[in-house]
């Protein structure tokens, strides 16, 4: 910042403006100071002329980042145990900057039956819009994601476990064939938190997360992140970041950092409670299938026990057929310690039930779906909610 030269006393509305002031330096906390900014000053005219918003050693814009975001970006860097982080406003937005970073006209990309369903429905804005080809292929595949690859294809999305429906994908294997046709694997790692499953270590390319689910854990913010490895990529994804202006407010950092020392306790709860109640649904005889990672029935069950280690407090049930979408509306209705809403992560337990058959291409249960989150409540509570709601059935 430029030193004010000292004339004589300045007229109220330039002091209101511009002061000497300067704290005093060595201030310490263990909080990420908060730095707001649009502009961002430079010493002089040669450091303007020869900034680089590329390095992230120094500040050109607030668009691209304060020490504050640099801090998370880092953070989250060393707990995904990669090179690179970019933040993006949603968790949305992290997987639009990833298929834009990565795709162009003429191009192909395969996206997972069971992805998040934003992340199938902005694959066929691409191709409707911008000549982008999309394929849907069955999570549980494996090696057979060779017979959908074509020699256009540029990106192969995974995600495990698969949003609502839980199946966990062999990613090694998927990678493996992928890299053999030089075809880049994104991962959305939203469910592990980054925390119980290293993507990177079983052949992920990109890693995204919603930093809005566990990360931020109070259920108050949105925030997605990007992380890499390859220089390469990375200069791709920061490129295609500034190009689509995909900034994120300091505020909205700060309480990601806030979340962060707690990340792996709450986790941990989460996982302990979920895994208590699916086990106990499993018992309950109007459900027909428990889909948690953790439990025998779920697809996938076993790729989930050689590569992960927790599961997160997210998982699904599938009543049996008898009982009619009023009916699971009904209960639904019915319990009092579960909210009904999208998204997840906080410290409050949430239920949604899903109407599959639009979701998927391929559905064959025939049973209601119905996920639950399960927070930090006590769960000799929630499951005296969840059997009392079931004898609404
Ligand atoms: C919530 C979620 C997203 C999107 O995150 P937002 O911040 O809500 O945009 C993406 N993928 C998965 C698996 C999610 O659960």
């Amino acid at each position: 910042m430029k030193n004010s030269p000292q004339i004589e006393k300045k007229q109220l509305s330039t002091r209101l403006n511009h002061s000497d002031y300067q704290a005093p330096a060595g201030f310490a906390a263990y909080p990420t100071a908060v730095h707001h900014a649009s502009t961002v000053l430079f010493e002089n005219v040669a450091a303007m002329r020869s900034r680089n918003w590329l390095d992230k050693q120094s500040y050109t814009y607030g668009l691209h980042g304060t020490p504050t975001s640099f801090t998370l970006e880092r953070r989250l860097a060393e707990i995904e145990d990669a090179q690179h982080c970019i933040l993006a406003p949603s968790g949305l937005a992290a997987i639009s900057l990833i298929d834009l970073a990565l795709l162009k006209s003429g191009d192909h990309v395969l996206i997972p039956d069971n992805a998040y369903s934003p992340n199938k429905e902005l694959a066929h804005w691409l191709q409707s819009q911008f000549d982008i080809a999309v394929s849907v292929y069955p999570p549980m595949c494996g090696a057979g994601i060779e017979n959908y690859i074509r020699p256009e294809t540029r990106l192969i999305w995974v995600e495990a476990p698969g949003s609502v429906s839980m199946e966990i994908p062999d990613l090694p294997v998927i990678a493996e064939v992928a890299h053999r046709h030089q075809i880049v694997v994104a991962l959305d790692n939203t469910w592990s938190a980054g925390i119980v499953y290293p993507g990177f270590e079983h052949g992920a390319d990109i890693i995204m997360q919603a930093l809005t689910k566990f990360q931020s854990g109070g259920s108050d913010v949105l925030m997605g992140a990007v992380l890499v490895n390859d220089a390469e990529l990375y200069k791709r994804l920061q490129l295609t970041h500034m190009r689509l202006g995909l900034g994120v407010g300091m505020d909205d950092v700060y309480l990601v950092l806030r979340g962060l020392p707690t990340l792996a306790l709450r986790f941990a709860e989460h996982d302990c409670s979920a895994r208590e109640i699916a086990a106990w649904l499993k018992e309950q005889p109007e459900i027909q299938t428990v889909l948690h990672p953790a439990l025998p029935e779920c697809p996938g069950h076993p790729i989930w026990q050689r590569d992960f280690t927790g599961a997160a407090g997210l998982f699904s049930v599938i009543f049996k057929e008898e009982y009619s979408e009023q009916q699971i509306d009904r209960f639904v209705d019915a319990l009092a310690l579960f909210g009904i809403g999208f998204s997840w992560g906080g410290s409050h337990s949430l239920c949604v039930p899903y109407r599959m058959q639009g979701m998927r291409d391929s559905w064959t249960e025939k049973g209601q779906l119905v996920r639950f989150y399960i927070g930090l409540e006590n769960t000799k509570d929630l499951k005296a909610d969840i059997r009392q709601a079931l004898q609404q059935l």
